[in-house]
């Protein structure tokens, strides 16, 4: 159903207020350059966990986690996700998603069966390809954002707070901009490994 590539069996921080587990889904159409997960980005990679595994895996702790976190990568890259999301919620856990919004018309596919949704705002919509190094992201991102406040869907719009977004005020143009959604920027520290 989809392609796994890593799972976080325990976390308390991943999903607001709530014990879930993550599965770091396969493939990302991004090439930031402090992301922490290139293990994922390419899509074609030998199976890691089978969606069999996964099942095992989340039977044997119902009743011990709330909620499962789809994380990536990017996780809307993969269509099986929708599917994904009602089987998990059939099982009686909280759905969460960590998206970059690059793929929007998925992300509406998902919208019905997620709990909460977590959107990475990577730079000023103007300066998105610096970060990304895709061309046409910033239109992508801001169409999934767009989805978002208008859906009625739990979410936190947030930002790795990275040596680039703190010069030129380029920072401070994005928390003005999410202020102007009537929502709050999520300020996170970058992650070193
Ligand atoms: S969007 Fe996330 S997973 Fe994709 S390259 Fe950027 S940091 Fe890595």
């Amino acid at each position: 159903m989809l392609s796994i590539g890593g799972i976080t069996p325990f976390t308390t921080i991943d999903y607001p207020g709530k014990l879930a587990a993550v599965l770091f889904c396969q493939g990302c159409p991004w090439r930031c350059e402090y992301c922490h997960n290139k293990h994922l980005l390419e899509m074609k990679q030998p199976v890691v966990h089978s969606w069999e595994d996964i099942i095992y895996f989340l039977e044997k702790r119902r009743g011990l986690l709330e909620a499962v976190v789809f994380s990536g990568g990017e996780p809307t890259m993969q269509q099986g996700l929708p599917d994904a999301l009602v089987f998990v919620k059939g099982m009686g856990f909280l759905t969460g998603l960590h998206t970059g919004g690059a793929y929007p018309d998925l992300l509406i596919d998902c919208l019905p069966y997620l709990d909460w949704v977590g959107m990475d705002i990577k730079a000023p919509f103007e300066l998105y390809e610096r970060i990304t190094r895709v061309s046409g992201s910033a239109k992508t991102a801001h169409k999934s954002a767009e989805l978002l406040i208008q859906s009625n869907v739990p979410h936190q719009f947030r930002t790795t707070v990275d040596p680039f977004l703190l010069e030129d005020g380029r920072l401070q143009i994005m928390i003005e901009l999410v202020q102007g959604w009537g929502e709050e920027l999520i300020l996170q520290e970058i992650r070193r490994i």
